[in-house]
């Protein structure tokens, strides 16, 4: 390795932004002259919660692979770290002199907090760390209002952005900048070494497709209405810009869908408390029933109501599920189990291939009306009549529930009309708890 015969390179760290073109943070790095090492850390405060075959740890370590391949060709190598961040990155900065850190923006609570801590760990040798904005069009205070708080309704915003977007500057794809990657040659490891092993669950491939009819298709679960790029935009194997560069031809509830993604966003950049609690204090004195039972039940996919049912089992089988069908499913859960959302959205932050944070929490509270901008308490989705406007002809359904007609399909976990009446009532008692919100002046 000559890596030692380069003077003070600089280092660029991949997290949610599996890619070299269209990558601010790694133009950045390229730009500044100096030798970049490209590295990505394998975080264990991360792995260990997750199961062994994980798929999302599989499609991360492939992404890498074709990464490292590319560098490789170019002369160098892409640095994989395993262990917690601020031990490695502490055995990394005083292995050699590094000129600078650099990185995409991230703006996860843990995240947040672990750029902090490393940043100032890399302070205390000299060395700076650079993040920048590349995984939103606008990020954190770049949409508020006028007095400078943050929206929390998402019309407001969305009028705002749209506003933004036409008066700024274009913010068009860049590809990867010219520059110099220091000559290195580090080995890549399996996945296996990393403890992990292969999952039967793919990542379906980026690939835009008809989204002229989005506004006309994207609520039947049967056809293929929606672009599946979810699991790119988590772990950032497409970026922003080029998403919106490739989706021109789309109409505009298509573009509301990806505002959507950055207004909650910004939400859990500005009320980090959402992580576990309530949007809506009102509602902390929901008596949620909590039913384990019924909790697997509805995991399963086993509750008796097709539309739920095939979503859940959609979800186990492929890490994916129709945004219709997430919505019925969350109403389900919290409104006709009364089952605390929390519980909802942990089984969909372990299952979902385009699991994030923020949108996960941000519609897992919509669903249960505890949200920001969310549904009204009192609008309880009758699963059976969503069942009949968006999949007539049960396709979808029986796309997952094969013994659909036979003795084997449960009955119901729950009558709907009695479900949807004791969740008014249980909601009425919680919100009927609530400490009335202190105004000015009181
Ligand atoms: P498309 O319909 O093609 O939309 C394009 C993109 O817009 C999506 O890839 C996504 O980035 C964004 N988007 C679309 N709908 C929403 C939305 N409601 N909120 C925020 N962004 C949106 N999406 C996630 O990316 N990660 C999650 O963990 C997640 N959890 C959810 C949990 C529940 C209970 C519900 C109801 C929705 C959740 N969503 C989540 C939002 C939505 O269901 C998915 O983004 C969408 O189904 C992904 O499929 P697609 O890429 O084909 O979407």
């Amino acid at each position: 390795m000559n890596a030692t015969s380069d003077p003070s390179p600089v280092l660029f760290w991949f997290r949610r932004d599996l890619r070299l073109n269209d990558n601010t943070g790694l133009n950045r790095a390229l730009a500044g002259g100096k030798p970049v090492q490209c590295v990505f850390l394998f975080d264990t405060h991360i792995l260990e919660e997750l199961p062994r075959d994980d798929a999302r740890v599989g499609f991360i370590h492939e992404t890498l692979q074709a990464i490292h391949t590319e560098l490789v060709r170019r002369g160098s190598s892409l640095r994989i770290l395993h262990g917690e961040p601020e031990t490695v990155w502490a055995n990394l900065a005083g292995e050699r002199s590094w000129s600078a850190v650099y990185a995409n923006r991230d703006y996860e609570p843990y995240a947040t907090e672990r750029d902090q801590k490393v940043a100032a760990l890399l302070k205390t040798r000299g060395i700076p760390f650079v993040d920048v904005k590349d995984q939103v069009i606008f990020e954190r205070d770049e949409i508020v209002k006028a007095d400078g708080t943050p929206y929390t309704v998402f019309t407001p915003y969305k009028r705002r952005w749209l506003e933004a977007w036409n008066t700024g500057r274009s913010q068009a794809p860049e590809p990867l900048a010219s520059g110099r990657f220091l000559a290195s040659q580090h080995p890549f490891p399996s996945l296996e070494s990393l403890g992990f092993r292969s999952s039967a669950i793919r990542v379906p491939p980026y690939r835009i497709h008809h989204l002229e009819s989005y506004a006309a298709t994207r609520d039947l679960p049967a056809e293929d209405g929606t672009s599946r790029l979810s699991p790119h935009l988590r772990f950032g194997t497409v970026g922003i810009r080029q998403v919106i560069a490739d989706t021109r031809e789309a109409d505009d509830t298509f573009r509301s869908e990806l505002i959507w993604r950055e207004f909650f966003m910004q939400i859990l950049h500005h009320f980090p408390r959402v992580v576990d609690q309530n949007f809506h204090r009102k509602y902390d004195g929901i008596a949620w029933r909590n039913r384990d039972d019924e909790f697997q039940t509805w995991c399963a996919g086993r509750t008796g109501y097709p539309l739920v049912d095939a979503g859940m089992r959609q979800l186990n089988a492929t890490g994916l599920m129709h945004n219709r069908v997430r919505m019925v499913c969350a109403s389900f859960l919290t409104k006709h189990l009364l089952i605390d959302w929390r519980w909802g959205e942990a089984y969909f932050a372990e299952k979902l291939l385009d699991f994030e944070l923020s949108s996960n929490n941000g519609n897992w509270q919509w669903a249960a009306g505890t949200g920001c901008d969310a549904a009204p308490y009192f609008r309880v989705f009758n699963p059976l009549e969503q069942h009949k406007r968006f999949d007539p002809g049960s396709t979808y359904v029986r796309r997952w529930i094969p013994e659909l007609d036979s003795p084997d399909y449960p009955r119901p976990l729950v009558d709907h009309k009695y479900a949807r009446e004791r969740a008014l009532q249980a909601y009425k008692a919680g919100l009927s708890l609530a400490v009335p919100p202190r105004t000015s002046g009181q």
